[in-house]
C-alpha cells in the first residue's frame, strides 16, 4: 500500500477518548526499543510520524493514527522499562487490557519482537493474552539486518517455540534498514482490514 494520508487523531488513555468511528483497527505492541516506531514509519514512508525511541516516564497513551481515511493504526506504548513504577505499570496494563478486550473493530495486533533475542517474559505474556482472547496476531521480528541471513530460520524457530506460536497467525521477518518484509506486512495487514 502506498500511503498518502496519515495523521495522528488522538492520544487516548480512557475509553471515552477513543475515536467514535467503526473503521477497522490494527494495534501495534512491543517492548520499548524493539523498533516499533521505525516499523510504522517504514510502512507509512514517513521519517518521523511515530516518534522513535520515546523516553520512559512520558505519559503512556494509545496513539490512534488515521491512515488513508480508512483505518487506524493504534500504537500501544512500549513495555519492559525497568524504571517504570508498579503503579504506572498497573495503569498501563489496565489501559491496554481495556482496549484489547473491548474495542470491537480491532482486527489484529502486530506484536513486534527483536529477532536477535528470545522473546522476553512480557512478549510471551502479551502473546498468551492475545491468544486467550482469540485476537489474531502478526508477529513482526524486527532488526533482521542485524543477524546473518543464514541464521534467520533458526531465530524464527526459536521465537515461535518460545511463544507456542499458533499456526494461524503470521510471522514476518522485518528490517526498517533494508525494508525487508514491508510488502509482506502490508499484504497481511490489508487482508485483515478487508479493504
Ligand atoms: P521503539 O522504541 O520500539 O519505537 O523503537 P525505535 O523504532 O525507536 O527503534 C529503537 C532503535 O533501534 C533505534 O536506534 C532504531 O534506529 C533502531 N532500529 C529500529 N529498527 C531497526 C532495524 O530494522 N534495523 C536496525 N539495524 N536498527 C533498527
Amino acid at each position: 500500500m502506498k500511503v498518502h494520508h496519515a495523521d495522528i487523531v488522538i492520544s487516548a488513555v480512557d475509553k471515552k477518548q477513543y475515536p467514535e468511528t467503526d473503521i477497522p483497527e490494527i494495534a501495534l505492541a512491543g517492548r520499548s526499543n524493539v523498533g516499533k516506531s521505525s516499523f510504522i514509519n517504514t510502512l507509512l514512508e514517513r521519517k518521523n510520524l511515530a516518534r522513535t525511541s520515546s523516553k520512559p516516564g512520558k505519559t503512556q497513551t494509545l496513539n490512534f493514527y488515521l491512515i488513508e481515511n480508512s483505518f487506524h493504526f493504534v500504537d500501544v506504548p512500549g513495555y519492559g522499562y525497568a524504571k517504570v513504577s508498579k503503579t504506572e505499570r498497573a495503569k498501563w496494563g489496565k489501559m491496554i487490557e481495556t482496549y484489547l478486550t473491548q474495542r470491537s473493530q480491532l482486527r489484529a495486533v502486530i506484536s513486534l519482537i527483536d529477532v536477535r533475542h528470545a522473546p522476553s517474559k512480557e512478549d510471551v505474556q502479551m502473546y498468551e493474552f492475545l491468544k486467550y482472547y482469540d485476537i489474531p496476531v502478526i508477529v513482526v521480528a524486527t532488526k533482521a539486518d542485524k543477524i546473518p541471513r543464514g541464521k534467520w530460520n533458526k531465530h524464527e524457530s526459536m521465537i515461535k517455540k518460545s511463544l507456542n506460536f499458533d499456526g494461524n497467525d503470521h510471522f514476518i521477518l522485518f528490517s526498517s534498514e533494508t525494508k525487508q518484509g514491508k510488502e509482506q506486512a502490508w499484504s497481511v495487514i490489508e487482508a485483515y482490514l478487508e479493504l
